[in-house]
């Protein structure tokens, strides 16, 4: 989305390299910088105390104090943040320096405290049971957002007085692994001592759920060895998930799961799989069993996170319902009998809409609102839309002269309808 801090290492990289500055400065000037951001709480590096000189008694060339003045500590602004009455969550939404925004959420267990982080604003997949799924794809957080979810948690922690961040999930707004190269680098950032210093997470403290992008899944293996990897099964057929996951239309299970292997020949390698339930849907006796078959070979290393829905989250108009608490029992009491190691979810931030699959804030909610396009050329009755006002759209391909629209950039999404020769019309919805 735009990179205007530090935390985008390869840019970093670049802007030092651009300056003339050696890479070997990159380290000790992110581990400074780090440092002070968590520990101050204003947003500019004036007002952080940090001017030019501290960058000299930091060691670094004249020359690097530039990095100052073209980056900002932040790029994103903490615009709110809300914390649940029994005070175990805290929701935090930020705001991105082009106005999108995004939810990351700090969750205090008992013995420790995760963050939960957003990689995209929007997400493409769909998934029927999650309140993001509603919402069109509007962009990419770059490494630098990601980065800075994290840091802002610590600060937010540390000004409370409590124990800092030691786990991140990637289970926030969107699907990790369509943004893999700015999700990667931020893990890298995240989890380096020479980076981050004390701030850094273990890597594998560091968790990505993915839905099931199967190329990137084998690529991970590869790129982050180590990582923990959470699986957005749902359903233990190929049949039942294509139902709850529509992504899932393009991942026959056998791939998905040679993928999920694939990291689990990694030596010390654990894989979760989420499993949302939902009633009458997913989480009869004999779904548990065939997840318990599918499950078995791989008992030792994986562990079911069993998910009771939440009510609300539901991008399907009659939605979907919790399953009663002896559902859940019963299910998670079948899947023991594979000796499949299960957890039920304990649903954290329900009265701030910070769980699981709830909604996100107002600023992404959809409205219609007018917009003008240019439809295309047809052909003996197909048409092309076009672009619209405001943002690129594409529209679709028409029979009859009614054609039907996609997602634009920008948020948009086009309803086109072309007829003849040349379409005309097309609504928008879009985001605000
Ligand atoms: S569950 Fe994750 S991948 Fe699915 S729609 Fe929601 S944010 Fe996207």
């Amino acid at each position: 989305m735009g990179c205007s801090t530090l935390w985008d290492f390869p840019a970093l990289l670049q802007l030092l390299d651009s300056l003339e500055v050696k890479r070997s400065h990159s380290e000790p000037l992110l581990r400074w910088a780090a440092a002070k951001v968590v520990q101050g709480d204003a947003d500019g590096w004036r007002e952080l105390g940090l001017q030019e000189q501290s960058l000299s008694d930091l060691g670094l060339p004249k020359k690097a104090a530039e990095v100052l003045t073209r980056t900002q500590p932040f790029s994103s602004k903490l615009s709110s943040s809300v914390t649940s009455a029994d005070g175990s969550t805290t929701k935090m939404v930020l705001e991105l320096w082009d106005g999108h925004k995004v939810e990351s959420v700090i969750m205090r267990h008992e013995d420790r405290t995760t963050i939960c982080v957003s990689s995209q604003v929007g997400c493409q997949m769909g998934c029927t049971f999650c309140a993001t799924g509603t919402l069109p794809i509007v962009g990419d957080l770059d490494a630098g957002e990601i980065v800075e979810q994290l840091l802002l948690a610590q600060r937010v922690e540390r000004q409370n007085g409590r124990a800092p961040v030691r786990n991140a999930v990637f289970m926030g707004m969107g699907e990790p692994l369509n943004n893999y190269d700015a999700v990667v680098a931020a893990v890298r950032t995240m989890t380096d001592l020479g980076q981050l210093g004390q701030l850094a997470l273990p890597q594998s403290r560091v968790t990505i759920s993915t839905v099931g992008v199967v190329p990137r899944m084998r690529q991970l293996v590869h790129d982050l060895p180590g990582l923990s990897l959470a699986l957005s099964l749902h359903a233990p057929t190929q049949e039942l998930r294509e139902q709850i996951v529509p992504h899932a239309k393009n991942v026959p299970m056998a791939e998905l799961l040679a993928a999920m292997d694939l990291h689990l020949e990694q030596k010390t390698a654990r894989a979760m799989i989420e499993y949302v339930l939902l009633a009458d849907v997913n989480d009869s006796d004999s779904t548990a069993a065939d997840l318990g078959r599918l499950m078995a070979p791989r008992a030792r290393k994986v562990m079911v996170n069993l998910i009771p829905y939440n009510p609300g989250a539901s991008s399907l108009p009659g939605g979907f319902k919790a399953p009663a608490f002896e559902r859940v029992e019963r299910f998670q009491q079948i899947l023991g009998g594979f000796s499949i190691l299960t957890r039920v979810r304990r649903e954290m931030g329900q009265d701030i809409a910070g769980a699981c699959g709830q909604p996100p804030g107002k600023p992404l909610s959809r409205v219609w609102c007018p917009g003008l396009g240019w439809g295309g050329v047809g052909w003996g009755g197909v048409g092309w839309g076009g672009v619209g006002w405001g943002g690129v759209g594409w529209g679709g391909v028409g029979w009859g002269g009614v054609g039907w629209g996609g997602v634009g950039w920008g948020g948009w999404v086009g309803v086109g309808i072309s007829w003849g020769v040349v379409g005309v019309v097309e609504l928008h919805f879009c985001s605000v």
